[in-house]
């Protein structure tokens, strides 16, 4: 990943970087930050390639604003790297003036990363400040050119509903990948009562991503679902990564990102990535613990991963799974409690693999492919790669062994 900084001019009501500016308002970090430089960005697509990287994701902020994207992709593209661009879409084609979309496929761009985190006009309104119907008519165009791109939706309280008109969205476009990411209370989402409204429930969750998934599925597309503990929807298996096996998912980065203060040759370094187990920082440590959660009180933990961040409450005790999952946030616990967490019994044929990850996502090869060509028929080659045993696929995708 290419990280350009934090400045953006959207407001999603779940971004990471809510509450990190001064003043404690919401969106003042995103304002007021600056773009890395374009010097320092080629310099870091340089060193990505250096390192034997193949394939990299632009991403900000909104990466759209920085007046030396165009640039940055044909850097790449000149290295050998496929190039994802990661955008709420609004900034690609304006009325009147030229397109930055043009601009941005003429240099090269591999791919897209779409946000679409509502399936209305103004339920994306209320989530991004946003208008759908630019990201749709981006999408159109690109449709028209040939071009498939790949979608992320976060999931919240606020879209539940709303999941699987998203999923038809996704499915009737050309989107060859779609990707929900469950909310997560990282840095300043720092309490219940801030993440209350935000954190939706697991059992509220099931039913309509299930549903999301199915129809995402019936239409060819390969789907991503993280940062969901595994009990809550055990038929998603395949669909399941968390941050246990995240780094042994071929869409994810492989890189430092979060550290645009820091020198180029830091951020461009490959982090290692152990073939039996998450990182470090993941790790999985038992014993019974209380873990403080600020003014919400302490949660009772029987196993918690790296400093806590994720939690294993009392029913996880005897899970057979817990190797290949999570666990849940210690501020979940607090305001929802355990709710719809089911322990998988010893022997569970749902909880066997080799971890990090479960034999069903391992044997899900469409969440493998990966798009190395503009024009890259990346449908046809997850429609191949969904057969009982999978088979070739067609040039400009790869397959990385998960
Ligand atoms: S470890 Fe806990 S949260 Fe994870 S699958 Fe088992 S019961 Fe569910």
């Amino acid at each position: 990943v290419l990280d350009l900084g934090r400045k953006c001019a959207h407001s999603c009501r779940f971004c990471y970087y809510s509450f990190m500016s001064e003043d404690g308002g919401q969106f003042g970090a995103l304002r007021r930050a600056p773009f890395r430089s374009t010097e320092d960005s080629l310099r870091i697509l340089d060193r990505l390639a250096g390192h034997g990287l193949v394939n990299c994701d632009v991403t900000g902020g909104e990466p759209t604003m920085h007046p030396g994207l165009p640039d940055m992709v044909r850097r790449a593209v000149s290295r050998g790297l496929s190039i994802r661009v990661i955008t709420l879409g609004q900034f690609l084609i304006r009325r009147g003036g030229t397109r930055l979309l043009d601009t941005l496929l003429t240099a090269g761009t591999t791919d897209f990363l779409f946000s679409v985190h509502a399936g209305s006009e103004e339920g994306f309104r209320q989530a991004t400040g946003g208008s759908l119907a630019k990201v749709l008519a981006v999408m159109d165009a690109l449709d028209g050119a040939g071009f498939q791109y790949t979608a992320n939706t976060v999931v919240h309280a606020g879209n539940l509903d709303d999941l699987p008109r998203i999923a038809e969205l996704s499915a009737g476009r050309g989107v060859y990948h779609h990707n929900f990411i469950v909310f997560n209370a990282y840095y300043r989402w720092d309490s219940p009562a801030r993440v209350a409204g935000l954190q939706a429930a697991y059992p509220a969750m099931a039913p309509p991503l299930s549903q999301a998934v199915d129809i995402l599925a019936a239409a060819g597309v390969a789907v991503t679902v993280r940062y969901l503990p595994l009990c809550v929807v055990p038929g998603l298996a395949r669909h399941l990564v968390g941050v246990v096996g995240v780094h042994h998912d071929p869409h994810e980065w492989m890189n430092r990102a979060g550290n645009e203060d820091r020198e180029p040759e830091y951020c461009a370094e490959p982090l290692p990535v152990p073939g039996d187990g998450p990182r470090q920082v993941y790790a999985l440590t038992r014993g019974r613990r209380l873990v403080e959660c600020g003014p919400g009180g302490p949660v009772e933990a029987v196993a918690w991963r790296g400093d806590a961040f994720k939690i294993f409450p009392a029913p996880c005790a005897d899970c057979a799974a817990m190797d290949y999952c999570d666990g849940v946030d210690p501020k979940y616990v607090l305001l929802h409690g355990t709710a719809g967490l089911a322990p998988f019994a010893p022997g569970s044929a749902q909880a066997t693999g080799q971890p990090p990850l479960l034999a069903s996502r391992r044997a899900y090869l469409p969440a493998f492919a990966v798009k190395r060509a503009p024009l890259a028929d990346m449908r046809r080659a997850i429609a191949r790669l969904s057969g009982p045993s999978g088979s070739a696929p067609k040039p400009g995708c790869s397959i990385y062994e998960p």
